[in-house]
């Protein structure tokens, strides 16, 4: 069994190290006396690092063609991510389009794909909009949530110096 960098490596773009690390830890603690314990540690930790393979290649579905780095990437994304790319233009991201993972642990699932597609023009808006036209509470919720974060931010932003004025702020330490 190996825990860590030390069982595999992604680069960094999401940071998925540490969380991967604890997973794995909780599921060794959890199974070590089992029998069967090593197979079944293996094939979580291989599952949970081709997940977040997924997830990371996710973020290089482009529209650039203009070199051959690009076009490499864009022939070579794993058949998953375009399969469910496929389905995410007819029906939006859901729970239920994810295998769960063991032991009911937190991974890589539709709450860390619907802000990514988003960000990657990737989310249909119409989608969005008719599953919350579908389903009030969820229309309410995300009211909610939207409100609260705006309202946050904005408390957080007002203890905050302008960016401009912290690098001037710098400057005179270091000028001084
Ligand atoms: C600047 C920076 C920012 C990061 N930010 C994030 C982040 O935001 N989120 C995230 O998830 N991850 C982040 N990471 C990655 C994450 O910190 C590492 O992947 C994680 O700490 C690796 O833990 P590890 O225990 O597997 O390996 P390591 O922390 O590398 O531990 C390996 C240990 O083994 C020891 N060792 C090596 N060889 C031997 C030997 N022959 N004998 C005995 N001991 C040995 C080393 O000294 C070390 O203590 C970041 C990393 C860096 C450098």
């Amino acid at each position: 069994m190996a825990v860590g960098l030390a069982s595999s490596f992604l680069e960094p773009l999401e940071a998925t190290s540490i969380h991967g690390t604890i997973g794995q830890l909780i599921c060794l603690t959890e199974w070590m006396d089992q029998l069967g314990a090593g197979e079944r540690y293996n094939a979580t930790a291989a599952r949970q690092v081709e997940d977040f393979r997924d997830f990371v290649r996710l973020h290089y579905v482009s529209e650039r063609r203009d070199t051959a780095y690009w076009r490499d990437v864009t022939a070579s994304h794993p058949p998953v991510v375009t399969e469910r790319l496929e389905k995410w233009s007819r029906k939006f991201p859901s729970r239920e389009d994810f295998e769960p993972f063991p032991l009911g642990l937190a991974h890589v699932q539709e709450q860390l794909y619907v802000p990514v597609l988003n960000g990657l023009g990737l989310l249909s808006q119409d989608l969005a909009r008719a599953e919350m036209a579908r389903d009030p509470k969820l229309r309410q919720r995300a009211r909610e949530t939207h409100a609260s974060l705006v309202a946050e931010y904005s408390r957080a932003a007002e203890k905050c110096l302008p960016h401009r004025a912290w690098l001037e702020s710098l400057h005179k330490e270091t000028v001084a």
